[in-house]
């Protein structure tokens, strides 16, 4: 199955992902993880990523695209795939349409995770991400076995960058301006599926497979 998660900055697509990739055992790909190895491996990419991300805005599409369609073209994607945080752009979605019909196949949902603005703060601040594996924590929903560890890996967990207040705003700002159009867009092509972000964890997670027919 080929997937991609739609929602806001924090509406809850990297936890979900993750979830539903282990369930459907397919990769889990997610473009901001992959700027964020970048920057830590002090890559070319990651120097160019990084002032975007640290202001909320989005990495231009021409840095963005091509990694991706790179990414789908590997090995483990052949038997699908869920992509977390892109598209951010209709561009975007009109290069990932272009990259899977060229691949022979095509999106089966876009799983939009509604979560209004006034909840979305407190779940960034509460977010504690792990930079070695990208598992996402957060200190009173979902708080790792040991404070500021990650379970997975043991690395130290970090509060963000981008998810202090005043950059949320931003990130807001333009996820409303530039993303949420790709709702209308999958709406338009009969994949758009929705499910309530605002649910706890497990009950948004069993709400996905139902929505997708799994
Ligand atoms: P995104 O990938 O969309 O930016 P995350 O999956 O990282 O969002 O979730 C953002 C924060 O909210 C994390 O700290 C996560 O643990 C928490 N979170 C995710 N889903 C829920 C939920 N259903 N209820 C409460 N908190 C959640
Ligand atoms: P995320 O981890 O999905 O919250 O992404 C963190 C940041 O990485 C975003 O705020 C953007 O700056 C950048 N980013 C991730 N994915 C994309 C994308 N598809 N297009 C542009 N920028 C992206």
């Amino acid at each position: 199955m080929r997937l991609i998660m739609l929602g806001a900055p924090g509406a809850g697509k990297g936890t979900q992902a993750a979830r539903v990739a282990a369930e459907l055992k397919i990769p889990h790909i997610s473009t901001g993880d992959i700027f964020r190895a970048n920057i830590k491996n002090g890559t070319e990419l990651g120097k160019k990523a990084k002032a975007f991300m640290d202001a909320g805005k989005l990495v231009p599409d021409e840095l963005t695209c091509d990694l991706v369609a790179d990414r789908l073209a590997q090995a483990d994607c052949a038997g699908g795939f869920i992509l977390d945080g892109f598209p951010r752009t209709i561009p975007q979605a009109e290069a990932l349409d272009k990259v899977v019909a060229e691949l022979g196949t095509k999106i089966d949902y876009a799983v939009n995770i509604d979560v209004p603005d006034e909840a979305i703060i407190e779940r960034m601040s509460g977010r504690r991400a792990c930079l070695s594996c990208g598992a996402t924590y957060h200190v009173v929903y979902n708080p790792p076995k040991t404070e500021g560890i990650c379970d997975t890996c043991g690395q130290p967990l970090v509060l963000r960058e981008d998810d202090k207040p005043e950059t949320v705003q931003t990130r807001l700002s333009v996820y409303h301006e530039q993303t949420q159009p790709l709702i209308e867009y999958y709406g338009a092509k009969n994949a758009l599926v929705s499910v309530d972000g605002t649910k706890p964890m497990d009950e948004v997670f069993a709400d996905i497979l139902k929505v997708i027919g799994k």
